[in-house]
């Protein structure tokens, strides 16, 4: 079914890695998920647009990820596409108090080369362990800061196959969301504008901001951060340790009890186990606070 795209992956000069019926519990935090019918690496960004255009024109069901550090896929996996936009910290450039780097970055890698420009602005999301794709996806955010604060623009390919540039504006940030899901852009790269600042600062700062990670997040486990958004005036953590659920579980996903925001796999849990703990979380704090929770966690795949 697949071995014509395949073949028509295989050519693009250099070579992206292609793979099939892949694990998906190899590319995600959660350590959960099924196979992938094909799953591609791209190289670098000349392949990632050339790839992207085979799979766009190819009428196959596809689905880009980066760290898959916020992604839940089914235990039946995907049937389609999976093409994963996460390289080293090779093409990250710096430009005075600006920084441009590709979408598969990580942020911890763009983070430290703030640092050592003694650049600051991107302390907040030094350890958040996704990719810079992902978190403008996402608008991720810590400690006060968001990727709204920092990103100039962004070169997306449209659905089209088009590479266009977006403004901030035009990346419509919001809660944990932007534009690029609605108008199904992928991320190509991004350009952040950062203060010059003192590097003993910076670096303090990404240090406690680490320590209080460590402190209260249940790091030891797989798990995709915070499994819900935060409900306007509350704390999804809070609900959910007020309704009784701290380390309330369903196989091995349980409900953090060191963080209640966190669902973690604590050793086979499926991606069912935590789909109903999710549920029954959902349910049990709705009628405790009234309050809807709604995931965070993006879901890849048949639930
Ligand atoms: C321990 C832990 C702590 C965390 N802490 C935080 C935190 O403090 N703050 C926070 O906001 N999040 C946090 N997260 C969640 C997660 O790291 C972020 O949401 C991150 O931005 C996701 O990036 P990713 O590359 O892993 O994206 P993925 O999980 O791979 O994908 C997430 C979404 O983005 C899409 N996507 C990814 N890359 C692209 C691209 N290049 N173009 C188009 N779409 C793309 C995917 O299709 C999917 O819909 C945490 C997760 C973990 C496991």
């Amino acid at each position: 079914m697949y071995q014509n795209i395949i073949r028509e992956l295989e050519a693009v000069p250099g070579g992206p890695e292609v793979l099939t019926d892949e694990p998906m519990s190899r590319h995600t935090t959660f350590r959960i998920g099924g196979n992938a019918d094909v799953f591609v690496t791209p190289r670098n960004i000349m392949q990632t647009v050339e790839v992207l255009r085979i799979v766009q024109k190819s009428g196959f069901h596809f689905f880009v990820i980066g760290n898959g550090s916020n992604l839940l896929v089914s235990d039946s996996g995907y049937r389609g596409i999976v093409v994963r936009i996460f390289r080293g910290p090779g093409d990250i450039r710096v430009d005075g108090e600006r920084i441009e780097a590709e979408a598969g970055a990580s942020l911890s890698a763009v983070a430290a080369e703030a640092r050592e420009s003694s650049l600051t602005g991107f302390e907040f999301a030094s350890g958040i362990p996704g990719t810079l794709g992902g978190a403008i996806v996402m608008n991720a955010g810590a400690y006060g800061g968001e990727m709204k604060d920092v990103v100039k623009s962004a070169k997306v390919l449209t659905r089209e196959g088009e590479v266009i540039s977006l403004t901030a504006d035009e990346l419509a940030f919001g809660y944990r969301t932007s534009i690029i899901p609605k108008e199904d852009y992928v991320v190509l790269s991004a350009e952040i504008l950062l203060k010059k600042g003192d590097q003993d600062s910076i670096r303090a700062k990404m240090k406690e901001l680490q320590e209080r990670r460590i402190t209260k997040q249940p790091l030891e486990y797989p798990s995709a951060g915070s499994t819900f958004k935060r409900p306007e005036g509350y704390f999804a953590g809070k609900l959910i340790d007020d309704a009784g659920l701290r380390g309330f579980r369903v196989g091995d996903a349980m409900v953090s009890d060191k963080h209640c925001g966190f669902v973690i796999n604590t050793g086979k849990a499926s991606a069912s186990d935590v789909r109903l703990l999710m549920r029954k979380v959902s349910d049990k704090v709705y009628e405790n606070s009234g309050v809807h929770l709604e995931p965070e966690v993006r879901l890849l795949g048949d639930f």
